[in-house]
């Protein structure tokens, strides 16, 4: 059959590309396809001090060699958007460039992209203060001061590990409750009682403006009820308002939790030979050490699955 694979991956990222490279290795023929440019969110990253290894290595170099040892290892890429999947029968389908693609397994790593804020040059700030992952850049701001925007699980945890690090954080919410589970909220509160100097509460407050000239230097805030408008001075503003994985055209052919693919510890989803791995499962840390843990895991469990199937047919 023309266009066939083993393995069809779908998406580039740091958790696409690890499962190539672990499904090569097992023998399988294996397809990335990729909508933009491969390592993701990595290739967007100027710095990143937190991947072993490397005290620092730009996200772009770190993405490109990746990249490469996948395809020295024979993995072909696909550039285009996959916009239509079908996985109920044992041969899976994947349409590209308006083309189908069939394989016996597919490893799905969209990803998910963060929310903003919706304010004037927000992404060209990023890297000069305006982050979307406090574990990926809080470390840059030691003992400085910075805004934490959002009221959910991800800020509150944003706001307790950048405590551990930062001098003050100010938490700027449009909301005066949280959306956050009860464990969650209690650690937030217990930082607040016993380092009230720690955090400033800003709640019922949206930011208008980012502040400052090549790097941020402050935030305009607005109360929502007053329409009353303040100015900050921080030097960090950390965006927690929520993610949005990529899993639109999945359209319901995959179970999720919470928006996210629910998988187990094979990587594998509630559809026999789809696996997932990355930022796109349903997990507690979103990095690329995780990504790349998943991919391998996922990488395996489909090359472990196409041998059987294949056995099965011999
Ligand atoms: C600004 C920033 C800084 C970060 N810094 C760090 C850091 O310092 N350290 C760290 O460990 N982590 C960091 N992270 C997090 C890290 O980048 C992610 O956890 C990691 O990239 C997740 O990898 P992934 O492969 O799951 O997804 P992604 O990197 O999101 O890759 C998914 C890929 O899938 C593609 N795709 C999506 N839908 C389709 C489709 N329909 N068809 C084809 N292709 C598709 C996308 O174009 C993308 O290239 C940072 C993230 C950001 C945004």
């Amino acid at each position: 059959m023309e266009n066939f694979y083993d393995v069809i991956i779908i998406g580039g990222g740091p958790a696409g590309m690890t499962a190539g490279i672990y499904a090569q290795r097992a023998g399988m023929k294996c397809v990335m396809i990729e909508k933009a440019a491969v390592g993701g969110q990595v290739a967007i990253t100027q710095s990143i001090a937190n991947y072993p290894g490397f005290s620092e290595i730009d996200g772009f170099e770190l993405s490109q060699k990746m990249f490469e040892q996948a395809t020295n290892l024979g993995m072909e890429t696909i550039y285009g958007e996959v916009t239509n999947i079908n996985l109920k029968d044992e041969i899976k389908s994947v349409t590209v460039n308006s083309q189908t693609i069939n394989a016996y397994a597919i490893i799905l790593c969209m990803g998910a992209t963060s929310k903003g804020l919706g304010v004037e040059n927000e992404f060209k700030y990023i890297g000069k203060g305006v982050s979307y992952c406090a574990v990926c850049d809080g470390n840059f701001f030691k003992n400085k001061t910075v805004a934490v925007v959002g009221g959910g699980n991800t800020a509150l945890g944003d706001i307790i590990y950048l405590s551990n690090i930062c001098q003050k954080i100010v938490h700027i919410h449009r909301r005066k409750v949280f959306r956050a589970q009860d464990v969650e909220i209690q650690n937030y509160e217990n930082i607040i009682k016993n380092h009230p100097e720690k955090i400033e509460q800003k709640l019922g407050y949206t930011v208008e403006k980012l502040l400052g000239e090549g790097k941020i230097t402050g935030v305009q805030i607005k109360n929502t009820e007053s329409g009353e408008l303040e100015n900050i001075n921080v030097d960090a503003v950390f965006v927690a308002v929520g993610r949005v994985p990529q899993t639109d055209f999945l359209d319901g052919q995959i179970e999720l939790l919470d928006n996210y693919i629910k998988t187990n510890n094979k990587m594998e989803t509630n559809v026999k030979g789809v696996f997932a791995g990355g930022d796109i499962v349903y997990k507690n840390l979103r990095q690329i050490a995780t990504a790349i843990s998943d991919g391998a895991i996922a990488g395996t469990s489909a090359s472990e699955y196409v041998k059987n199937i294949k056995k099965q047919h011999n």
